[in-house]
């Protein structure tokens, strides 16, 4: 049987009427992997022996009539950042090639709590600094739908591991995009969750005050039940928080159609720097919306423009600080023995040839930007900017209910086209980062193809307003099955 496609809610109906075992489906999973992965290069870890044996657990509690949770026997795949005890955790760098986890994020904990089952670790950029899965220092990850073109990033393994059905569903994390880019680029579904809605401990941090860890799947409702299980304040981080208490009654719920939102189509995400494939695949969508009876309000988001070079200093800044504790001292790689080396000597020895060249890059860009005399000037004036960005929402959300827009400036690009351009690659983010910055929950949605490439759709929702902006994906996915157009 091909279990491939799937959803978590079939594989638990059919684990629990007995039609299939879960050892049978996390085989079917292996199966896969070994027969696409030479070509996807999605993974950086597998973990057969354990996955089986948790399967297998599984199998037996349902042969004795227990009670199995919905994500019981369910494999998934984990980016290279997030950590899982035991295995790996490299993070996508040289400088974390020998490190293993000894701990479970707490994402982790709670999906082994529903029983979930991970197959393995997926590729990334170094330490999520990226948008095309180049800038890993192991291997580049191709994209399911035209091998010659990158998954896109940071999460690129893990929107490939899912688009090629070597995962049910996985899990990545999104500083500035790198969740709903990759998902876009893949033809799946991603979430990044209001900022603190997920935890973050055992996340490798890369830039605290924006990452957020979320789900790519193959569709809303499997998105929907993934981020349920992880979500919610944890008292190891301590910028989670609660789940907003529902605001529509549950009755309302039960009727509520996706129609009945005002959505916001913001102008500045339709400019011509745009590709015009991509700004026509999303404007039909939305029109689609409008037919089916939604309110349709252009909107304006003036600051947006100034969103990549907020990021950019901001995210910098603060991945230059974290990162300051690879020193080979407490994780991975060692610090070089033998030779006369001043500590200092070998501090510049093993960080110069323990990160690439894009993270060297942003460590130096975000220690110029903190140090003396220049933090008013760079990073002080970013957090101002990054105001007026959130202020931009704040304003939009008092007349919509959700943000309609591209994910991405253009589908997934070749290899290589962006690689010599920093500039062009930190581009690639700019519709993406803003509702990063302004902490919301946004989520990617695959709506049409631009010849053979997925195109996805961004709902940007209220923070603490996941439910909505899944709800409107739902929509969106029923639009296109009815249109049979991807
Ligand atoms: N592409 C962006 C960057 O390079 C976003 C990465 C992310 O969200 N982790 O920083």
């Amino acid at each position: 049987m091909n279990f491939q496609r799937l959803t978590i809610k079939q594989i638990h109906q059919g684990l629990i009427e007995k039609k299939f075992s879960a050892q049978e489906v996390v085989e079917s999973y292996f199966q896969r992997i070994e027969k696409v992965e030479q070509k996807i290069k999605a993974f950086l870890t597998i973990d057969k022996d354990s996955a089986i044996s948790q399967a297998r657990e599984v199998d037996e509690d349902i042969s004795k009539g227990k009670n199995v949770p919905l994500l019981a026997g369910v494999p998934f795949a984990v980016k290279d950042n997030i950590l899982v005890k035991g295995l790996p955790c490299t993070a996508g760098s040289r400088i974390l090639e020998n490190y293993k986890a000894v701990y479970n994020a707490t994402v982790i904990e709670k999906l082994k709590r529903e029983r979930a089952i991970v197959l393995g670790k997926t590729n990334l950029d170094e330490f999520a600094m990226g948008s095309s899965c180049e800038n890993s220092a192991f291997q580049k990850t191709c994209n399911p739908y035209d091998l010659s073109r990158v998954p896109g990033g940071s999460s690129g393994g893990s929107a490939a591991a899912v688009a090629a059905g070597e995962a049910c569903f996985s899990l990545g994390s999104d500083t500035g995009g790198s969740v709903r880019q990759p998902a876009s680029f893949c033809g799946v579904v991603g979430l990044r969750p209001t900022y603190g809605a997920v935890s973050r401990y055992g996340l490798i941090a890369f830039s605290s005050s924006l990452d957020q860890i979320g789900p790519i799947t193959n569709n809303v409702e499997d998105a929907k039940i993934v981020f349920d299980v992880i979500k919610g304040k944890d008292k190891k981080d301590s910028t989670s928080i609660e789940p907003k208490p529902k605001t529509r009654s549950t009755e309302n719920d039960a009727k509520l159609e996706a129609c009945k939102f005002k959505f916001g189509v913001p102008k500045e995400y339709f400019s011509e720097e745009i590709d015009k494939e991509v700004r026509e695949a999303v404007r039909k969508m939305i029109e689609k919306i409008h037919n089916e009876g939604a309110e349709i309000n252009e909107i304006s988001l003036p600051h947006t423009m100034y969103g990549i070079p907020c990021y950019y200093i901001i995210s910098a800044s603060e991945a230059s600080a974290n990162l300051a504790r690879y020193d080979g001292i407490r994780y991975g790689r060692e610090i070089p023995e033998g030779k006369d080396l001043s500590l200092f000597d070998a501090y510049l020895k093993l960080r110069g040839e323990g990160f690439g060249s894009e993270v060297k890059r942003r460590i130096m860009l975000g220690t110029y930007a903190l140090s003396a005399g220049y933090y008013e000037a760079y990073y002080l004036r970013a957090q101002k900017v990054r105001g007026l960005i959130k202020q931009d929402f704040d304003e939009a959300f008092r007349k919509v209910d959700a943000i309609l827009a591209p994910v991405a400036p253009t589908p997934a690009f070749r290899f290589g086209e962006k690689t010599d351009n920093p500039l062009q690659m930190y581009l690639s983010d700019i519709l993406v980062v803003p509702a990063s910055m302004a902490g919301l929950p946004a989520l990617s949605v695959p709506c049409s193809k631009s010849g053979d490439l997925p195109v996805g759709i961004q709902i940007i929702g209220r923070a603490g307003e996941e439910d909505a902006i899944f709800e409107i994906g739902k929509m969106i996915e029923k639009i296109v099955s009815k249109n049979n157009n991807i």
